[in-house]
């Protein structure tokens, strides 16, 4: 399947013509051979090799050797601190010790590495290339960097990677936590198609079925190789990466983050954002966004129960304090509640007006809203299923997170963007108090 190419220059049936800022794509055993040619092809004199200790070791070595022998002329720099964190000091080191003579880029690493790799790319305007080393996470192809700022989560604006190398060899080498955080951060797939179908019936807002397909697909290729992925598998090695690859391309193809992203990574934001701000425990993106599949599931399987009730949900809205809300997410996330403030000042989401038209929407289509449900999510179980096969977390607790912050973290995560996900539905319903999370 030609994933870059894969709607050609035609208007897909949603109206759009989908395009990929990634150029190419390689993933096989032995890729990182193919470097030489690929910097060959974008003339670059001399390119920058970034990388931390760990990632050094595990690619770095064998791509500094290849340049060697091919007459690549290189500088590098790799960062003395393996547990890099994505912020000030991090881009102010990438950009202090880069050389000026190079003409491209090229990331050995995965999650910190490439984002901050995106960004010295886009900052020195030079070609960037990701050597892969771990099926860990959906940003391979995506043109945002996951940064911290300001001691805040943001997601800001960099440079997506022109070329990415997946060498099979390489990331079946990778740590197991890196493996089971990548299939995590697939398995949120369900929950963000979900969520994508959901939005498009009730706000109206844009979807695509061919671009939810590509990710379904895919999603099912992961799901379906799972039990070989700690034996290193392959097979299903290459499924996660190439499903992760193909998470960040649809992203791309459909212009927003929803074939990619749903409730269950706005779980994980929120723990992000009170890790930056109370210093809590934080586990790697993939990891947390399993956890929040898992409650998410939970949820949707007691909401799917309930019978929309318009006088309750009408009352329930009405009795909305926001002031008293928005004290609250105060409170439980700092500083970063300020933008979730602020977004609200424009959106006006708890207006009341603008949720009796929601709801009536709802009210009306609920059995399709329901099929949705039913199509598109794992049965809770079936996803704790699937984690116990890659030996991964499921739980809150068992990621370092207090159990009696996790229902107030479902509150918060409608207020994170201006994005219809569960936690919105359940609050249209006048229901959210009532659930379980857990
Ligand atoms: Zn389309
Ligand atoms: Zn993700």
């Amino acid at each position: 399947m030609d994933l870059l190419h894969y709607f050609g220059n035609e208007p897909c049936s949603c109206g759009k013509v989908h395009t990929a800022a990634v150029e190419e794509l390689i993933v096989e055993k032995g890729a990182i051979k193919k470097l030489p040619e690929c910097i060959r092809k974008y003339q670059a004199k001399k390119v920058f090799l970034f990388a931390d200790g760990n990632t050094w070791k595990a690619a770095g070595e064998a791509v500094a050797v290849i340049l060697a022998d091919n007459d690549i002329s290189y500088s590098k720099y790799i960062f003395p601190n393996t547990a890099l964190e994505p912020d000030e000091a991090a881009v102010g080191a990438a950009v202090m010790h880069f050389d000026h003579s190079c003409d491209m880029v090229i990331g050995i690493g995965s999650g910190v590495i490439n984002d901050i790799s995106k960004i010295l790319s886009k900052t020195s305007k030079n070609p960037y290339i990701i050597v892969a080393t771990a099926p860990s996470m959906d940003g391979y192809a995506s043109a945002t960097s996951s940064m911290s700022m300001d001691g805040l989560k943001v997601s800001l604006p960099s440079r997506c990677a022109n070329v990415i190398l997946g060498d099979i060899d390489i990331l079946s080498q990778a740590p197991e936590h890196l493996l089971q955080a990548g299939l995590g951060d697939m398995i949120a797939k369900y929950v963000s198609i979900c969520e994508w179908r959901i939005a498009n019936i009730i706000t109206g807002e844009y979807y695509c079925e061919e671009v939810a397909k590509l990710v379904r697909t895919a999603l099912k290729k992961c799901v379906d190789n799972a039990e070989g992925l700690l034996k290193r598998d392959e097979d299903a090695i290459k499924a996660v990466f190439e499903g992760l690859v193909i998470g960040g391309i649809a992203m791309a193809y459909a212009g927003v983050s929803r074939p990619a992203s749903g409730v269950e990574h706005y779980f994980s934001h929120i723990w992000d954002m009170r890790g930056l701000e109370f210093g809590t425990k934080v586990e790697l993106h993939g990891i947390q966004c399993a956890v929040g599949t898992v409650l998410a599931a939970r949820l949707y399987e007691q909401v799917k129960k309930r019978t929309p009730d318009k006088e309750k949900a009408l009352q329930y809205a009405e009795e909305f304090d926001y002031s008293v809300w928005s004290g609250k997410l105060r409170k439980f996330l700092g500083k970063g509640a300020d933008a979730m403030i602020a977004l609200e000042a424009k959106e006006q989401k708890y207006d009341g007006e603008a949720h009796a038209k929601r709801l009536d929407i709802i009210l009306d289509k609920w059995e399709d809203i329901l099929a949705v449900m039913e199509e598109e999510l794992l049965p809770a179980a079936e996803v704790e299923k699937l984690l116990d096969t890659i030996g991964a977390p499921k739980t809150p607790e068992s990621i370092g997170i207090d159990p009696a912050i996790v229902p107030m973290t479902f509150q918060a995560t409608k207020d994170i963007r201006d994005k219809y996900v569960l936690s919105r539905l359940a609050w249209d319903l006048g229901i959210i108090d009532e659930l379980s999370v857990e």
